[in-house]
């Protein structure tokens, strides 16, 4: 077993169980960053956009105008999934490819819609959730963002509800009070993770 997909609700810390685990020397995958990339100038997604989508889908610079893709997704639901026919294979194709580069040890797929697309289940060994109360997730991204309270919840209303993704999980690690030395001995204490537990680690919270 080597592939854990980590998801979690915005603002859950999914970011912050990444980088516990790669300090412990796993290697991360992280799909916002591959989407983001392949829709950089130049990037691999890029010709199929802009055949799917026209010029206006392109920005000055090559890279895919979100604005006008936002608005063309909004008008149009078949808009958004032919966006995502073209996005899915080819963020999936370079996740192998970086799978494959990786060598021995653990992967971690950081993909905040893991349990959204459906699609992942399969391509992973495990599924971790970070789950915080709504109240918590508002807190951190306002935080950390400087975001509105409404413009959070519009994204909390988009994803799936916490129990719908804790259902999905094969492990939950409830990052609501924890402090983050605590949240590094959870993330350590995972039976599937397979590193050295931390001292005094292990809780209650890791079957939930
Ligand atoms: P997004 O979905 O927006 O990418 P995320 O799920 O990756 O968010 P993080 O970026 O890891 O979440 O965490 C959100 C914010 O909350 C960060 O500023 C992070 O430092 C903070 N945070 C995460 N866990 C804790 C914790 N246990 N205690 C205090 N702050 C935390």
């Amino acid at each position: 077993m080597r592939r854990i997909g980590l998801t979690g609700g915005i603002g859950s810390g999914k970011s912050t169980v990444a980088a516990i685990l790669v300090a412990d020397g796993a290697t991360l995958i992280d799909t916002d960053a591959i989407a983001r990339a392949i829709t950089q100038p130049g990037g691999a997604a890029m010709p199929a956009i802009e055949a799917a989508f026209g010029p206006s889908a392109v920005a000055a610079d090559g890279s895919m105008d979100r604005a006008r893709m936002r608005e063309m997704v909004f008008a149009d639901p078949q808009a958004k999934q032919r966006l995502e026919a073209i996005l899915h294979p080819a963020i999936g194709a370079e996740c192998e490819a970086m799978a494959a580069a990786a060598g021995p040890g653990l992967i971690v797929f950081d993909v905040p819609l893991l349990v959204e697309s459906g699609r992942w289940r399969g391509l992973v060994d495990r599924v971790l959730v970070v789950d915080a109360t709504e109240e918590t997730q508002l807190r951190r991204v306002v935080a950390r963002s400087g975001w509105t309270r409404e413009a959070v919840l519009a994204v909390i209303a988009q994803q799936v509800p916490r129990s719908v993704r804790r259902a999905a999980a094969d492990a939950v690690i409830f990052n609501e009070t924890l402090s983050f030395d605590e949240l590094a001995q959870e993330v350590r204490a995972l039976p599937f993770v397979g590193l050295e537990p931390a001292a005094g680690a292990g809780s209650s919270e890791n079957a939930r």
